[in-house]
């Protein structure tokens, strides 16, 4: 299996999985061409893909779905909660949303070689989720926009080997960034983002001894820096004995493919 984050933060999410002899979008929160030009960019395929998993309806997760799914006759995963909102949203603004494979949260499912679950995390939309996508081989977890670590998140992150974590603030630049209080305590809430400091604490408490990668994701432009979030991360790793390969997923690039 092998993945590469297209695109990470409040602007726009996607990443690219092969594995399990099928090949896959994580959300698709770029434009059509946007999402393209990614692809082409780490050369891959734009046709051809067995699925678009969707995390949750928020623009920057959705943002490219519909155009790129009916361009590319790319299958669109989701739960119901999901499925309801994102046709919402596409009714309204006169567009036609793409047609669902529905799958119920926390329960797996079949892609080709790979076993998809869904988790359900908390945030502020209708039934968000993490996935974790294993091959028989190695697990993979895509985990971005939670509030908090449930037991549950906790649970799964523990069973990967790799991960894509959100590590989206820092607490005091998010306090200090002059942003209305309403904004900052949602961002800081239980159905907001994580911060730097709890990434780092989910990985003390959970990561699994085999874990050998891990990619902090979805990060705030205004209110984190790529590398106080690294050094963060980097002491939690120390301090549990474990030293996977560890990056920052990027806004404006892709990252290469990490390989697993
Ligand atoms: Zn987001
Ligand atoms: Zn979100």
């Amino acid at each position: 299996m092998r993945i590469c984050v297209l695109a990470s933060g409040s602007k726009g999410n996607a990443a690219y999985v092969e594995g399990g002899g099928v090949r896959l979008l994580i959300d698709a929160g770029l434009s059509c061409r946007d999402l393209e030009r990614r692809l082409a960019a780490v050369g891959a395929s734009p046709d051809g893909l067995d699925a678009i998993l969707v995390t949750h309806e928020h623009e920057d997760h959705v943002r490219g779905l519909d155009r790129f799914a009916a361009r590319h006759g790319a299958p669109v995963f989701a739960n119901e909660g999901t499925a309801a909102v994102v046709e919402r949203q596409c009714r309204l603004s006169g567009r036609e949303a793409p047609p669902f494979t529905l799958f119920e949260s926390r329960v797996p499912f079949a892609l080709g070689g790979l076993t998809v679950t869904p988790v359900r995390i908390s945030h502020d939309t209708a039934e968000p989720v993490a996935y974790t996508l294993d091959d028989g081989a190695a697990r993979l977890g895509y985990f971005t926009d939670l509030g908090f670590v449930s037991d549950e998140v906790a649970a799964a992150l523990a069973a990967c080997d790799a991960l894509v974590l959100e590590s989206n603030h820092d607490l005091e630049m998010l306090r200090h960034s002059g942003r209305p209080y309403p904004l900052v305590a949602r961002i800081a809430g239980e159905s907001g983002h994580l911060s730097n400091d709890q990434a780092c604490e989910a990985v003390a408490r959970c990561a699994a001894p085999t874990l050998r990668a891990l990619v902090l994701a979805h990060l705030s432009e205004e209110c984190n820096q790529p590398g106080v979030a690294r050094a963060c991360m980097a002491r939690a790793l120390k301090a549990r004995g474990l030293s996977p390969a560890l990056a920052v997923a990027e806004q404006s690039s892709p990252l290469p493919f990490l390989e697993l």
